[in-house]
């Protein structure tokens, strides 16, 4: 199964259906549709209003066994899976995949879209702007960077009464709060409507964020790999002389405002978690909001279109919806939970919606159970994990690999010794979904060098390991045919009632609820938290942040916090260096190592090889 065409290449080849027909293929109203040229479109929320009776479809989410440099095709598999049930099994079916960061699509990895015969169409559209929702979030994203400086500028170079005769304004004679500014007011505990009413004390407390620099979280993001923003120093003009700080940039995809995306159930929350984001504290060590800055409303206006999901299709003509791509360790790497409930309805009480989870299911799959699934009420009936012969033998001890060099030949000749021993990760992996109470099915992902016996041996030690099923699948190489016995084993595992359970109550204090974690889903045998977790622990806790669930930021290169501890490692004790809020997203995010929220460029970056025919319009060397 070898192909001797490029991803662009056949998503070239093929010609997608016009997406309103995939639109009213699958049930959605013209009204419902807002067009971004032939082959995307938006579906308006009203969807999820007029389909509310419907009962939901099965829900499958796709995961992995821990990653290697080699690849192991959950995005492949996620769209695989659903070209066999839609194009050739005829049931109703969705795929929810999570809309790719520009910056590792000039850096190191190319696209997101799936790969070879099972891809989201036309890939470049997929891996580029899409319909816009990263440029929203940037958008969104650094106007809280610009509110939160100048309001410190403000407040530090004007009295009480010039910030109060600016933020409550004398228009025609008349001072009016506006709503925001009740809510503030609400929040001090002044409840009074008219400006003229608030005595000396009121107004000093209102116009005074009084934000304490050294605790701001909040910072300024660009989706593109540059390495030389990690670290800058804001505001060296001469107009803001004397408020110059070390700041810096994330990479899009990291703000909070992706994560708030994702864990929306319509606008009505989402502009309630807009609002809740916690950008620092005060000098009384009170947090201080992105309301409080007065900025929720315009950040809702600037989202308004980016919580609607994008309608795509697979090679096949399936439905696909993109949207949202939160990192998968400071925010939990799942795609969004709207996209989800409207295809659950779409798809109807016999079809199936398959979602994919990020890095492996000790990361992915747990945030997807103990974090959207909690703020969702979706309930999973299948999970689907994805493993190949070469990375559980990367498992097993097999070398390392370097970008350029041949593969060794440990990966490129059979070797069940390897394999077997590196099948202890997908063992422990496949032991993590059960402990949510829902069947797996391992799908294995075939390559051309695989043996025969190699693929034997997985499928039966996986089975031995309590997965449901375990099968070979070669989609990649043949498109949905190639997941038609995966399809059916999933069809199979849906029919069994699905146990599902959350791992850890919310209402525990923040370190039962990372050592439950660190303990059942990693192996360690305790954790250890360094002097600033444990000051963040006590500051949460007194804030009332104590009972939100937890983003472990933990290396996905290995189930322990030491990316290469291969397999499935025991004994370990987890190191707690820091914890970090997302308070409107709606979780705690435990930092295992030190996370990197901006990513570099390679010495070769796929730029290189990406380029425009000007005189076919076509875009080449996306991969
Ligand atoms: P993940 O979602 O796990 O990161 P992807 O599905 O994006 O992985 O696949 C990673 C890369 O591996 C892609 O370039 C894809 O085309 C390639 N790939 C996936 N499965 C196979 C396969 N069976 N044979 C060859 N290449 C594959």
């Amino acid at each position: 199964c070898s192909l001797s065409f490029s991803d662009i290449e056949i998503s070239r080849s093929c010609i997608p259906k016009p997406i309103d027909q995939v639109a009213r293929e699958i049930g959605l109203l013209p009204d419902e549709l807002e067009l971004y040229g032939q082959t995307k479109a938006k579906v308006h929320l009203s969807a999820l209003k007029r389909l509310k009776n419907q009962p939901d479809g099965k829900y499958v989410v796709v995961t992995g066994i821990t990653p290697t440099p080699l690849g192991e095709g959950k995005s492949t598999t996620t769209i695989g899976l659903v070209q066999a049930l839609g194009a050739h099994l005829h049931q109703n079916v969705f795929a929810c995949v999570r809309q790719p960061s520009q910056g590792p699509t000039f850096g190191i990895k190319g696209g997101a879209a799936g790969g070879g015969y099972s891809q989201v169409v036309p890939m470049e559209e997929f891996n580029l702007h899409l319909t816009g929702d990263i440029h929203a979030i940037t958008a969104a994203n650094n106007l809280v960077a610009a509110a939160l400086d100048t309001r410190i500028f403000h407040e530090q170079t004007q009295n009480d009464q010039a910030l109060y005769n600016r933020l409550v304004p004398s228009v025609n004679g008349v001072r009016k709060f506006s709503e925001i500014q009740i809510r503030r007011l609400q929040k001090l505990g002044i409840n009074k409507t008219d400006p003229a009413a608030l005595t000396k004390e009121e107004v000093n407390l209102f116009v005074r964020l009084d934000i304490d620099p050294a605790t701001i979280t909040w910072q300024r993001v660009l989706d593109t790999n540059d390495r030389f923003l990690r670290k800058i120093t804001i505001g060296q003009s001469p107009t803001e002389g004397g408020f110059s700080r070390v700041a810096q940039f994330d990479i899009t995809v990291s703000s909070e405002i992706m994560a708030v995306l994702a864990l929306s159930d319509g606008l009505d929350d989402m502009k309630k978690r807009l609002g809740r984001m916690v950008v620092a504290s005060n000098k009384r060590g009170e947090p201080v909001t992105t309301d409080d800055l007065g900025v929720t409303g315009a950040l809702a206006v600037l989202m308004k279109d980016a919580v609607k999901p994008n309608l795509m299709q697979t090679l096949e003509g399936t439905p696909v919806f993109v949207h949202a791509g939160p990192f998968a360790n400071i925010a939990h790497g799942n795609s969004s939970v709207l996209a989800d409930k409207v295809a659950l309805k779409l798809v109807g009480k016999e079809g199936f919606v398959v979602t994919e989870a990020g890095f492996g299911a000790d990361i992915g799959m747990e945030k997807f159970f103990n974090i959207k699934c909690r703020y969702s009420d979706l309930r999973p009936n299948v999970v689907v994990l994805v493993a190949t012969v070469r990375a559980l033998k990367m498992h097993g001890g097999g070398p390392t690999v370097s970008a350029g060099v041949p593969l060794p030949k440990e990966y490129t000749e059979e070797n069940l010794q390897l394999l077997a021993k590196g099948c202890s990760n997908l063992s422990k992996q496949i032991q993590n979904a059960r402990l949510f109470g829902v069947p797996v099915v391992v799908a294995v992902n075939a390559f051309k060098t695989d043996t025969k016996a190699e693929l034997a041996l997985v499928v039966q030690l996986a089975k031995e390991a309590g997965a449901f099923d375990a099968v070979e699948c070669t989609h990649w190489a043949e498109g949905g045919k190639g997941a038609v016995a995966l399809a059916r084993a999933v069809q199979r595992a849906s029919q069994t009632p699905s146990n599902f359970r959350f791992l850890y109550n919310v209402e525990l204090p923040v370190i039962d609820k990372i050592r439950i974690i660190a303990q059942q889903i990693y192996g360690a045998s305790d954790i250890e938290l360094l002097p600033e977790a444990q000051e963040k622990v006590a500051v949460y806790t007194k804030q009332g942040f104590g009972n939100l669930p937890i983003c472990m930021a933990k290396t996905h290169l290995s189930l322990s916090h030491d990316p290469e501890q291969k397999g499935a490692p025991t004994g370990f004790i987890l190191p707690i260096r820091d914890i970090r809020a997302s308070v409107g997203a709606g979780f705690l995010y435990p930092l295992v190592g030190k996370m990197s929220t901006m990513p570099g460029l390679p010495t070769r970056p796929s730029f290189y090889d990406i380029d425009l025919d000007t005189t076919s319009g076509e875009v080449n060397g996306l991969f």
